[in-house]
């Protein structure tokens, strides 16, 4: 790659430091963030940053999401049930 004849994809004028990961445009000085070691464009820190977040909050919510859908019927139904025998039990015990 010849990144001393590139231009910044923003500034037609200045030259590219680097090329944005996320996006793979050439980008300037003023253009590039650096994060996690790498160049980014403003417009690919912000898919980068959505995708991480997206990606850490999804599971969570779902396997939280998952405990209540599943956790409480059944919880609820273990307890009906145990009601329903505890007064079966003491009706049959008492004869
Ligand atoms: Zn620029």
């Amino acid at each position: 790659m010849a990144l001393e004849k590139a231009y910044c994809a923003n500034h037609s004028e200045r030259l590219a430091i680097g090329v944005c990961v996320e996006t793979g445009r050439a980008i300037c000085g003023e253009c590039s963030t650096r994060y996690n070691g790498v160049n980014y464009s403003r417009e690919g820190l912000e898919i980068m940053l959505a995708r991480k977040r997206e990606k850490s909050a999804l599971p969570g919510r779902l396997g939280w999401r998952r405990v209540v859908m599943l956790g409480v019927p059944v919880s609820v139904l273990l307890y009906l049930i145990f009601l329903l025998f505890g007064e079966w039990l003491m009706l049959w015990l008492r004869g």
